[in-house]
């Protein structure tokens, strides 16, 4: 069985990957026979559906309950791997045993400090935002304290063209200290240390126990990196068909929830 340490990296895109669930027989055999499961998941969109404000967004009972369940098999190890910061990510999870981590991976990993000049510039390049960009009828910023969000899930595509352009020529000054990150209805502003989900998972597959499967599930955009770093894993993305990194496709965050319940029925 490959693993995570000895491949090469996957930089293949794939324009229509197989779905997941019709091919999930030959997954879960692979699951059982491996000495040890890593299992890492996006939240928004993955375990949860989107909804039009984050702060909507919750996780069923039933979905914490099989995350908990999953979480205490010994051969098993269970991450959320989230771009909302980790205190509220924690708090929307509550599954004991699943370990958080925020920011993209930022928070809950050791490495990567934020120095003085990039906070000032992002302090900076806020405050420029706020002036200039989010009156701009239809987007809310979220401020995530070391990084932060523009939404703009209610603005018309005239407005989000326009808001775009005024985005990309502020931060033009910044780009030595920041970088702009697009996902789904988002723009987040992040400073450079703050490097993502594909060094996340890189700094993660280190503590790999050997012979490791890693089971990665993500739909969006920043997931895309983490792809590309865990060659021979399963990697699913989430949504609807698109070109990805990822080997497998889920439609939907009910289609992932229904594959980790055959995981955990595989591994009984
Ligand atoms: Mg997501």
């Amino acid at each position: 069985m490959p693993t995570a340490s000895h491949a090469r990296p996957h930089r293949r895109i794939i324009a229509r990957p197989p779905p997941l669930l019709k091919n999930s027989a030959g997954i879960l055999r692979r699951a059982q026979r491996a000495r040890h499961l890593m299992l890492i998941l996006d939240f928004d969109g993955t375990l949860t559906p989107l909804r039009r404000q984050p702060e909507q967004v919750r996780l069923s009972s039933s979905s914490r309950k099989l995350l908990h369940r999953l979480a205490q098999r010994a051969r098993l190890s269970l991450f959320i791997l989230s771009g909302r910061p980790l205190l509220d990510l924690e708090r929307r999870v509550r599954a004991r045993g699943v370990r958080c981590l925020g920011l993209h991976g930022w928070e809950g990993l050791p490495g990567g400090r934020v120095d003085r000049a990039s906070r000032d510039a992002l302090s900076q390049f806020l405050a420029a935002v706020e002036e200039q960009i989010l009156p701009i009828p239809g987007l809310r910023l979220e401020n995530k304290q070391v990084a932060f969000a523009i939404h703009y899930r209610g603005a018309s595509p005239v407005a989000v063209r326009h808001a775009r352009r005024r985005l990309l020529c502020l931060l033009h000054p910044y780009q030595k200290l920041l970088r702009l990150m697009e996902g789904k209805k988002i723009w987040e502003v992040l400073p450079r240390a703050l490097a993502g989900k594909g060094a996340a998972v890189r700094k993660l597959r280190t503590s790999f126990p050997r012979g490791s499967l890693v089971i990665y599930m993500g739909d969006d955009t920043t997931d895309e990196e983490a792809f590309s770093a865990l060659p021979g894993a399963v990697t699913v993305r989430v949504g609807k068909a698109c070109s990805t990194h990822a080997r497998w496709q889920a439609r939907n965050p009910a289609e992932v929830l229904r594959f980790l319940s055959l995981l955990e029925a595989e591994l009984e």
